[in-house]
């Protein structure tokens, strides 16, 4: 798997062994690389350069991809969601759940592996 970078900007400046390079005469501390993270969507080694890239740019990925400039709502239409009773026996049922009305209506399993069954949004699409 290829090795990738933390994307932390002050990754290199928190003085861990793991960090260190370099002989004896030149060393440095470089910016943590491994085949996956656990934060920031696997791209920053830990919650402290997932919290630095924020800090230096969250301001302006929220101006890129646009700010929220008025609220967004949850109704009746949008509030669906898929869920699953589990069963000791295996026979799991599968419904969607409405979590505002409490309405709940079965489908297959096929319908609740299906991504699409439900919007992004939250609305019902089956
Ligand atoms: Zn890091």
């Amino acid at each position: 798997m290829a090795l990738k970078y933390c994307q932390g900007p002050k990754c290199h400046t928190y003085d861990t062994k793991d960090r260190k390079r370099g002989p004896k005469e030149n060393k440095r501390n470089e910016t943590r690389r491994r085949s996956s993270f656990y934060y920031l969507d696997g791209n920053a080694c830990s919650m402290i350069c997932e919290r630095d890239w924020f800090n230096v740019y969250g301001s302006r990925a929220l101006d890129h991809f646009g700010r929220v400039t008025e609220p967004r709502v949850l109704t009746k239409d949008n509030a669906w969601s898929t869920r699953r009773d589990w069963s000791r026996e295996g026979n799991d049922t599968f419904y969607v759940y409405n979590y505002l009305t409490q309405e709940r209506h079965s489908i297959t399993e096929q319908q609740y592996d299906d991504e699409t069954s439900i919007t992004h949004d939250g609305r019902l699409n089956i």
